[in-house]
């Protein structure tokens, strides 16, 4: 089932010229007051997504424009499976262009975002810019922002940014080598979960959450499937412990961290999985179709 944000008069407070995505639910008081303010609701975005298993690609800081105009053309044209929804998270400069070039192919979303609307926030990308440019998704929490530096609070007002614009966050958690070997890798994902408390079931159901063990992220060592198996029921039970239980199973939880077309099927096949966050192996079509064809579910 297609999932559709909800914008609410909370969300529009404050707000001069609010971007309502396309297929957006608004509540009636959210209409009544853009009424009152004279305010026709500026439709733009993307269709929502489906629930399928989602295969995002983090291009993190690689490809010029030309070298993404070039993976779009070549995903266009490849034999794509049906059944897993695709994002691509590019540069934030190829944002644009990419939601263009793969409209009916794949959804996009911004590598991070900023924690403030718009205004005097020098070398911030707001929401209101990145739902301007196409995205549907919005990467909050990245293992390597918070090495360089994002607390759980920076990141909890990141993605409350993210809902209130009808972007989809992706919530990334994990813990690092050290706090594993310290036993301490289930309460660190508990901990960084607290983001999601206090959220509307409306709104925690357009959440994504991605489990990144911050020492499997481009090392090319990823944990054995019993142990990411463990540590995704572990986050769906923690979701459903802080939260309306029902919005809370409809959060997919994705596994990230050193996935290859060779370990998909092991990863995204194991019952807690809903689909796979990737770095390296994005940056290529084939092996991020790779990826994707492994889908449980995938066809084609
Ligand atoms: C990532 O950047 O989120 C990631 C999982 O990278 P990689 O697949 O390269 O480990």
């Amino acid at each position: 089932m297609a999932q559709r944000p909800l914008i609410t008069a909370r969300d529009l407070e404050g707000v001069e010229s609010p971007v309502i995505p396309r297929g957006a639910i608004l509540t009636p008081l959210a209409r009544d007051l853009l009424r009152k303010r004279g305010i026709e609701p500026e439709v733009c975005g993307r269709p929502a997504a489906a629930s399928d298993p989602l295969v995002v690609g983090n291009w993190k800081s690689h490809k010029t424009l030309p070298e993404a105009r070039a993976f779009a053309e070549e995903l266009r044209a490849a034999a794509r499976p049906g059944g897993v929804a695709l994002v691509i998270c590019p540069p934030h400069t190829a944002l644009a262009t990419l939601a263009d070039a793969l409209r009916g192919v794949a959804e996009v979303g911004s590598q991070d975002i900023s924690a403030h609307g718009e205004g005097a926030h020098t070398g911030e990308v707001a929401a209101r810019h990145l739902v301007d440019a196409g995205c549907r998704f919005a990467i909050v929490g990245h293992s390597e922002r918070r090495h360089a530096g994002e607390t759980d609070a920076l990141v909890g007002r990141k993605l409350r940014r993210a809902l209130a614009a009808g972007l989809r966050p992706i919530l990334c958690v994990g813990e690092t080598a050290e706090e594993r070997r310290a036993g301490r890798a289930e309460s660190v994902v508990s901990r960084q979960l607290e983001v999601l408390g206090g959220l509307e079931p409306a709104r925690l159901e357009q959440v994504l959450v991605a489990y990144e063990p911050r020492w499997a992220i481009g090392s090319g060592q990823t944990p054995t499937p019993d142990e990411v198996e463990s540590m995704l029921a572990h986050a769906s039970a923690a979701l459903a412990r802080g939260a309306d239980p029902a919005a809370a199973q409809r959060v997919p939880v994705l596994y990230g961290g050193s996935v290859k077309p060779s370990n998909a099927a092991e990863l995204l096949g194991l019952p807690s999985c809903g689909g796979a966050l990737v770095g390296g192996a994005a940056l290529k079509v084939a092996s991020f179709l790779g990826i994707a064809r492994a889908a449980p579910g995938a066809s084609g």
